[in-house]
């Protein structure tokens, strides 16, 4: 664990009062001391010297703490957790406490989440079935969850006791969210936007909902946003003065768009300042875990990850705009069934993308003409080829696009993904190249047909990871692909 205010040095530079873009390349790469060096050296070390017994320099064997993983930890939670404040506005900003916990993989950070949910209280965990002695307790989870995610709790934490809801939560509403909670619901699991159907849960009425039950006792709200990443949601940050954050924990596949490489696998989690604040247990448990179950991520691919994060916000701007004009197009091919992309203003989800936007990424789109509260820009066009027209279609909110291929059988959808030239037939997304696949034959295969049918999961459902090469290639790449279908 790395708080914000824990021991590492800045160098005079002020984590919390520069911009999202300054503090990804500045956060925890401050020049070494020693060398003057500007990049963050690599502390491969396993343990360290102590200079008496018990008397060490905050590290003492690298799988509970080491300086690189600090490092990283402390640019997750500045990302994750600091607000951008208009200048002036911003010098009474106060987020320390938050923290992050880094994890060689976003399953190893799920499965800490759940041993925590089910750890007894006075190692700081949620406390299990009767919240003190540990074991059991339950988990309310949003249905359309990411496969890895699903495995792990309808699954592996059966062997914890751990108990399990999958709702509809959009459909449930209010009530029945509420009457889906238990007294021993220690947890509910969210996913913005969800995967493959790229649907956002209300996430409102949920903070709404938990905010009124006592703070010692509610279930955490965890917020997988590995799909939009810090760039573009931040749900730890408050919406304004005086307002609670909509999520107490943000997960992150940092492997996806925090690597935006595809050369990394890591997970991290993040306690939300207030959280932090008003249930220090949470990050009791949470380091317990951490270093008891063991499953860290190597300094090596810590040192890589902080490389990767300083390009985060010019890669996601990219995705942003490049998956806008793709969904735009998609949308008047004739071969579409359906597309879903909340940032097209056509979408299902439309209307909550705005409030969901992170104050950095509005104020980064503000820089290229986006106008908040969302108005189309006056530019009639509608043309995907300018910036203007594309102001016109929507707002940029990460680089997934899922879309239906009307009428098409598996066989076919088999040519039209084998048929691209650019766009990779393959797992994972968030990198900077483009990667295609077909979530009922591949991602989502484990569900069973019943499952992934009620989910919306046809067999001509197809999920694109849009990267950030040139948008006219890969419309190109697209319109090969529905022409191996037609032959
Ligand atoms: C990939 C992914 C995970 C799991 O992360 P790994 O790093 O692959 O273990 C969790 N949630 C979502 C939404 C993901 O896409």
């Amino acid at each position: 664990m790395a708080t914000l205010n824990g021991g590492l040095s800045t160098n005079g530079l002020k984590a919390h009062h520069d911009h999202f873009t300054t503090r990804a390349i500045h956060v925890g790469s401050e020049p070494d001391p020693v060398t003057g060096a500007v990049v963050p050296s690599l502390g491969v070390a396993t343990t360290f010297k102590q200079d008496g017994v018990n008397k060490h320099r905050g590290y003492e064997y690298a799988r509970s703490a080491n300086p690189t993983r600090t490092q990283l930890e402390a640019l997750v939670t500045s990302l994750e957790t600091s607000p951008y404040f208009a200048s002036g506005e911003d010098s009474h900003v106060d987020v320390s406490g938050a923290a992050s916990f880094v994890f060689g993989s976003g399953s190893a950070a799920t499965a800490a989440m759940c041993v925590w949910a089910g750890l007894q209280a006075n190692e700081g965990g949620g406390g299990g079935k009767d919240g003190v002695n540990g074991g059991g307790g339950h988990v309310l989870a949003v249905n359309d969850v990411y496969g890895g995610s699903a495995r792990y709790l309808a699954r592996t934490s059966k062997s914890t006791g751990l108990e399990v809801t999958f709702l509809d939560m959009e459909k449930a509403g209010e009530e029945g969210i509420r009457k889906a909670l238990r007294p021993d619901t220690r947890l509910i699991w969210l996913e913005a936007p969800t995967n493959p159907q790229l649907l956002v849960p209300p996430l409102p009425t949920i903070a709404k909902i938990v905010d009124a039950l006592p703070i010692e006792t509610r279930p955490l709200v965890i917020v997988d946003t590995t799909f939009l990443s810090a760039f573009y949601f931040t749900p730890l940050i408050p919406s304004g003065p005086g307002v609670l954050p909509l999520g107490d924990v943000t997960l992150s596949s940092l492997t996806k768009y925090g690597s935006g490489h595809s050369d990394i696998i890591m997970g991290s989690l993040t306690v939300s300042q207030h959280t932090a604040r008003t249930r220090p247990n949470v990050l009791k448990g949470l380091q317990f875990l951490q270093n008891s179950l063991g499953a860290t991520a190597s300094p090596r691919d810590c040192h890589l990850m902080i490389r990767s994060l300083k390009t985060l916000s010019v890669r996601m701007i990219r995705h942003g705009t490049n998956a806008l004009r793709i969904a735009a197009w998609l949308r008047d091919q004739p071969e579409i069934e359906q597309v879903r992309y909340p940032g097209l203003t056509t979408d299902g989800a439309f209307h909550m993308v705005e409030a969901l936007l992170s104050p950095n990424a509005r104020r980064e789109l503000e820089f290229f003409g986006w106008k908040f509260p969302f108005e189309p820009s006056t530019d009639t066009s509608n043309s995907i080829d300018s910036l203007a027209g594309i102001r016109t279609l929507g707002i940029p909110f990460g680089g997934m696009v899922s879309f239906k291929l009307k009428g098409a059988s598996a066989a076919q959808i088999d040519t039209f993904v084998t048929s691209l030239r650019l766009i990779t037939l393959a797992e994972s997304l968030g990198g900077v190249e483009s990667l295609i696949e077909v979530p009922a034959g591949m991602t989502h295969k484990e569900l069973g047909e019943e499952t992934r049918l009620a989910l919306g999961i046809t067999d001509n459902l197809v999920r694109f990871s849009v990267g950030i090469e040139d948008v006219e290639d890969l419309i190109q790449d697209l319109r090969i692909g529905f022409a191996a279908i037609r032959q």
